[in-house]
């Protein structure tokens, strides 16, 4: 028997292992997917199909971008600059094989055991494995860990076909179409337009909401609704697709605003407007575990009504997150060693891996009026950041809101270079429970981008040194 059997292998489970393992635990990750060549395909939607080769193509979409239009700010000229597309993909698929591989290595390492097949909890301590040859073994387990994570959602006006794709086909294009139409404006939806706009397609997002990037702050989504479209994304928002029409090469839509019917052709059309939990299938009813709108129940720890089997990752609630999921293996794997482990869900950050990024953690001002907190705010452009204007990025500001009374870090708000990382920094901070005033007594290298961190601190209290506060 093991002490833990964990389905599912993306960044949530294969974390889970590791981790329990390392406590001591005999281990086994059961994982469904299998590789071109018929082995067991480890890593998830993060690393095969997600965070990591849409990052890849961002990064070779945006140094390709750079060179054709932004190269000669820096005094350089180059003529031709040519796209070779499928050596931009190979790169991808090659960083994707070295981690996926890698995973293996960390599981032999740290003996996890792994098993190829699809795994289903039949009772409180087995799971059924169902190999690709439709035999099925029966593993018993002390505790075991739902892992699944989750699927694009596919919508009954744009079902997928040949020039329909989820995310899974937008990072596989072979060639550059040269319209591209995106449903979702949210985070996959501007990334992959991102990708595909840098490398020459016309791009319209579509999206039904009024409102863009609703979830960030509001001069987040203001400004970064401008730069989007200076950069050439065009937007429909308050849209919504009713009809699509495969053509022979490209893709008839139908879309509704304020009550009028318009219509596009694109060569190509992404839908990206979220995941479904992959829930379905792996309990079996007998359990009596609840699942909501497709998401298992669980407790702030992850701990599903039935107490030695637990969830975690993109199939409970929260945001789909691998940071969140793999935080949330941790604490499990440390939980079922009876060891005291919790994760803070008040501070998971988000990133957007535009150019420049978008990153924030904590709250943001519609949230905090909402809630009726009084806060203060400090906000440092980075067109006055010294490093920001030397490395050509000055788009953008730092902007950190506080507690009005205590001077407590309420949220971080970043739109610019390397935003993800300044974000990583005021969250060490706020972990720690730190004021605005202890960031703005902090010391920074400079000439960094995360002075701009420090700046917006001491904006708080009027005492940013380079942007004129005006003196009474
Ligand atoms: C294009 C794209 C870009 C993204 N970018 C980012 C990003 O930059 N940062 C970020 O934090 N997140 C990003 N995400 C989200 C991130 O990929 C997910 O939040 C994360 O992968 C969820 O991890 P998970 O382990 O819960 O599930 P998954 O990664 O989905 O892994 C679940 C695994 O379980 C397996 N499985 C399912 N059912 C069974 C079964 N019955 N038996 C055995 N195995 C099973 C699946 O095959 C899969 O390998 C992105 C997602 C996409 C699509």
């Amino acid at each position: 028997m093991f002490d833990v059997v964990v389905i599912g292998s993306g960044p949530a489970g294969y974390v889970a292992a590791i981790r329990a393992a390392q406590l001591d635990l005999k281990t086994l990750c059961i994982e469904d997917s299998i590789d071109e060549s018929g082995k067991i395909n480890l890593g998830g939607t993060c690393l095969n199909v997600g965070c990591i080769p849409s990052k890849a193509l961002l990064d070779s979409s945006h140094r390709f971008y750079e060179t054709k239009k932004n190269l000669k700010n820096h005094g350089i000229k180059i003529s031709n600059v040519e796209l070779d597309l499928q050596s931009m993909m190979k790169r991808k698929d090659d960083i994707v094989s070295k981690l996926t591989g890698g995973i293996g290595g960390l599981f032999s390492a740290n003996k996890v055991e792994s098993l190829m097949g699809r795994g289903k909890v039949i009772a409180k301590n087995t799971v059924e494995v169902t190999k690709k040859d439709g035999s099925v073994e029966n593993i018993e387990a002390k505790n075991i860990i739902i892992a699944t994570g989750s699927s694009p959602i596919e919508i009954s006006s744009a079902k997928f076909s040949k020039n329909i794709v989820n995310s899974t086909g937008a990072l596989a294009f072979e060639n550059v179409p040269k319209s591209l139409g995106v449903v979702g404006a949210g985070i996959i939806g501007l990334e992959l337009g991102s990708v595909w706009s840098r490398l020459g397609s016309k791009v319209t997002v579509i999206e039904a909401l009024d409102e863009f990037l609703p979830m960030t702050d509001p001069d987040i989504s203001r400004e970064t609704f401008k730069e989007f479209k200076n950069q050439g994304l065009d937007f429909q928002l308050g849209s919504k697709v009713t009809k699509t029409k495969e053509l022979k090469n490209s893709v008839r839509i139908t879309y509704e605003n304020l009550g009028k019917e318009f219509e596009m052709e694109f060569d190509k059309l992404i839908v990206a407007v979220g995941r479904t939990p992959n829930s379905s299938g792996i309990i079996s009813d007998d359990l009596n575990i609840p699942i909501n709108n497709g998401f298992i129940e669980v407790n702030d720890f992850c701990q599903t009504s039935v107490e030695n089997i637990w969830a975690i990752g993109d199939v409970v609630r929260g945001p789909m997150l691998a940071h969140k999921g793999s935080e949330e293996g941790i604490m499990v794997a440390e939980r079922i060693a009876k060891k005291h482990f919790q994760v803070n869900y008040d501070l998971v950050p988000s990133v957007i891996y535009s150019h420049p990024e978008i990153a924030w953690v904590g709250y943001n001002e519609n949230e905090l009026k909402k809630l009726d907190i009084s806060y203060k705010v400090g906000k440092f452009p980075f067109s006055a950041s010294g490093r920001g204007l030397a490395i050509d990025q000055s788009v953008g500001f730092v902007k950190v809101l506080s507690n009005a009374k205590t001077d407590t870090i309420l949220g971080v708000h970043v739109f610019g270079p390397a935003a993800g990382e300044i974000v990583q920094q005021a969250l060490i901070s706020m972990e720690f429970g730190s004021s605005a005033e202890d960031l703005s007594m902090t010391m920074f290298s400079h000439p960094t981008v995360s002075e701009a961190l420090h700046e917006a601190a001491l904006a708080i209290n009027n005492q940013a040194i380079h942007i004129g506060n005006k003196r009474k």
